[in-house]
């Protein structure tokens, strides 16, 4: 591994974008005062995730963006790439299982581009991560936090009188330890969330201890059903087994009786229609000779009603006649003349036919 190039970009004096190639392993950077060498040193810092911004002397994200100058317009971002080559594959990355994964690129290009307003943007082979992502990343090729890597100027005595916490860690950087101490810190966070979820879910199981107990209830409510249910199907075989041997028994006699049944009808059919044969020709003639007396009834009907009226105009005449000898006092039949005695009987005997 190693510092391949640096791109500035709108950083600090570098209002244009240049370009620093780092071809040999030795490298000296030479200007004249406040043409900017310690800000190259600083585009580094910056680029490597660098969250001090007492060692870039700045105070805010805005005195990292060109500020402009009397030609040049004032930016709105400052952007600094770095380029490793990686060709050994020594850079890392840790998965979110605490994995190392070989990163397979030949060249490792980490960015960093920070806002007016202070927003920063990581951005690693083209895709943006993390500043957690980057660390994890310059820790897996012992590029750690404490910045031992990096001496800026005047800054060379830092290390001689540096305490021994910071020296220790200057030391544990340098050996590659930081990365066990970021998976350390990480599982710690893991640990600590997980106990979290622990107490969460203790409580949620007590909470629904109550209904679980109800569920398991009727859980066993409904496996008894479903014992049940076979033992009642069973059952069900074994009666629908005996009912159909018995509709059989049962078919059987009443087929039996129905042919009986049958036959006796069929018998009784014959005999009925036999002496239907019978009874009617017998049956026509009683008919027939009904009809001839009733013809007969009926002439003799229409002479007596005929002798009836005959029987009432004579009457009437009768009636007539007398009533005239009445009147004249001469018998109608030998012109003699009658008392009234006599007209009274001839009136009587009249009524008498009549009645
Ligand atoms: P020396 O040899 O004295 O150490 P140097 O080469 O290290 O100098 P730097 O300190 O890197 O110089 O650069 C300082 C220059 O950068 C100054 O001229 C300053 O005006 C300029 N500078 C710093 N911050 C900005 C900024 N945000 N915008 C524009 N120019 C800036
Ligand atoms: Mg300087």
């Amino acid at each position: 591994m190693r510092l391949k190039t640096l791109q500035i970009n709108g950083f600090k004096s570098f209002a244009h974008k240049t370009i620093l190639e780092f071809e040999t392993p030795v490298v000296s950077i030479v200007g004249p005062n406040g043409s900017g060498k310690s800000n190259v040193v600083e585009a580094i810092r910056f680029v490597l995730g660098e969250q001090s911004m007492k060692s870039m002397r700045g105070k805010g994200g805005s005195d990292l963006v060109f500020k402009g100058s009397k030609n040049l317009s004032q930016g709105s971002k400052a952007a600094v790439t770095i380029y490793f080559n990686n060709t050994d594959k020594v850079f890392k990355l840790s998965n979110d299982g605490g994995d190392d994964i070989n990163l397979n690129y030949d060249v490792i290009s980490i960015s960093r581009e920070v806002f007016s307003d202070g927003m920063n943007k990581y951005i690693l082979n083209g895709t943006e991560v993390r500043l957690k992502d980057i660390h994890n990343l310059l820790a897996s090729v012992n590029i750690g936090s404490s910045g031992h890597h990096i001496i800026s100027q005047g800054e060379a005595d830092r290390i001689l009188n540096a305490n021994a916490r910071d020296r220790r860690e200057m030391v544990e950087d340098a050996l590659g330890l930081k990365i066990y101490q970021y998976k350390i810190k990480e599982s710690e966070r893991k640990l600590e969330k997980t106990n979290e979820n622990i107490k969460e879910v203790t409580m949620l199981r007590r909470e629904n201890a109550p209904h679980l107990n109800f569920l398991k209830k009727q859980v066993e409510k409904f496996e008894k059903g479903k014992e049940m249910q076979v033992e009642l199907a069973d059952l069900y075989r074994e009666y629908l087994k005996k009912e159909s041997v018995y509709l059989e028994q049962e078919e059987k006699t009443l087929s039996a009786e129905s042919n009986k049944l049958k036959n006796e009808l069929k018998d009784v059919a014959g005999k009925i229609s036999s002496t239907e044969d019978n009874s009617s020709v017998a049956g026509n003639k009683k008919i027939e000779e009904l009809r001839i007396v009733e013809q007969k009834i009926n002439s003799i009907r229409s002479d007596k009603n005929e002798l009836g009226r005959k029987l009432g105009r004579i009457e009437g005449m009768i009636e007539a006649k007398a009533n005239r000898v009445k009147i004249s006092g001469k018998c109608p039949l030998c012109g003699s003349e009658i008392k009234d005695t006599e007209t009274d009987q001839i009136e009587k005997r009249q009524n008498e036919e009549k009645e």
